[in-house]
């Protein structure tokens, strides 16, 4: 066993700091689905205002806010989104759009940058007069830090005209914004303003916000009674709630403001990483708190095979492909832990096998 651990694994690792769990000590709360529990009207107060939007939900995972708010949107059977082949609504939420809601998925192609190409958006869109065979498309989802593609950004420009194109044609928008406090701090502009053109975002309050369970959706009044009308069919009504959301009010108020530091200790990371023989890493794609690793083929070692080595050393990254590894920053990682870490991938990198057999 190591004697410290790092894991750089995701930024859903965080624990509750001391501030966190005094505040749901201290939590007032009520039966959130009888009445409303004030400590949960609060975070949702909060976040709408914060978003720019008429109201929010709270919802226990990420997931379970983009199946609501896709669901809202489309709302009868044989609807059809427009959204990213690599998206996190296309790949890790096992189709529940489509298991659960009857909405088919039109992929378009992500670009190394998370952005899908406008004129490819629009050739998606299916023609209404040909509903006889067509599916009826109704929404498009952006996703916003994008996870896939490494953390990076969409800007404001290209939300808004992705919001034009929605608009023009009758659809909704939807940003999976799991990680959007990240892109409005990296890009340096209000999340209101980033967020503008959406119907709706979800929010992850438990990646680098490090709030330990939940996301909010947010979106205007009426698709937010929706949402929790449906959120109550998924079983996810929750009672005294408030304990949750009295620690997502302290994320709020405390984190927010530490993302920018995250951002700096993985472009630290990523440099350092990029100067180890053997791993390259594209450091000008290094946006907010997210690096992706790749193993050159010369020094004779795969992702699964160096995720192990570095266990060893206590240093926890998460393998994505053969030769791609994933590397996750967030506040509970400090400057310290980023010179240890880069300290053991050297000595991990340094101790795989050359072909002398050493
Ligand atoms: C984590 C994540 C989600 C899902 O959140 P869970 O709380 O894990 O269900 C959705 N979208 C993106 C981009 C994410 O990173």
């Amino acid at each position: 066993m190591a004697a410290k651990i790092v894991d750089l694994r995701s930024d859903t690792v965080t624990k509750p700091t001391e501030a966190m769990r005094g505040a749901m000590a201290s939590a007032e709360v009520e039966d959130d689905v009888l009445d409303r529990d004030p400590s949960c009207f609060r975070l949702e107060t909060e976040l709408a205002k914060l978003l720019g939007k008429e109201a929010a939900l709270f919802v226990p995972s990420g997931t379970m806010a983009n199946l609501i708010s896709v669901l809202v949107h489309c709302d009868t059977r044989g609807s059809e989104v427009i959204l990213g082949h690599d998206s996190h609504i296309h790949i890790y939420e096992n189709g529940g759009i489509a298991i659960l809601g009857g909405v088919h998925p039109r992929t378009v192609k992500n670009n190394e940058d998370g952005t899908m190409d406008i004129d490819l958006i629009e050739a998606a869109i299916r023609d209404p007069k040909r509903e006889l065979i067509y599916p009826t498309t109704r929404l498009i989802c952006l996703e916003n830090t994008h996870g896939n593609c490494g953390g990076r950004c969409l800007s404001v420009e290209y939300t808004d005209r992705v919001g034009e194109v929605a608009k023009k044609h009758g659809l909704k928008l939807h940003i999976d914004g799991a990680r959007i406090f990240n892109a409005a701090v990296a890009l340096g502009v209000p999340v209101d303003r980033l967020v503008q053109a959406a119907d709706s975002v979800s929010v992850c309050l438990s990646k680098g916000l490090g709030a330990p369970v939940g996301s909010v959706i947010v979106g205007s009044s009426s698709f937010i009674s929706k949402a929790r009308r449906l959120r109550k069919t998924l079983g996810g009504g929750m009672r005294q709630v408030g304990v949750l959301c009295a620690a997502a009010l302290v994320a709020l108020q405390e984190n927010v403001e530490k993302l920018e530091n995250d951002h700096k200790k993985a472009k630290l990371l990523a440099d350092g990483l990029n100067g180890i023989k053997g791993l390259r890493v594209d450091t000008s794609s290094v946006e907010t708190n997210m690096i992706y690793v790749e193993i050159e083929e010369g020094l004779g070692t795969t992702a699964s095979k160096l995720c192990k080595d570095l266990e060893e050393y206590g240093i926890l990254v998460m393998a994505m492909a053969s030769s791609r590894l994933r590397i996750v920053l967030h506040h509970q990682i400090s400057a310290n832990d980023v010179h240890y870490a880069l300290s053991c991938f050297q000595q991990a990198v340094d101790g795989v096998p050359n072909e002398n057999g050493k």
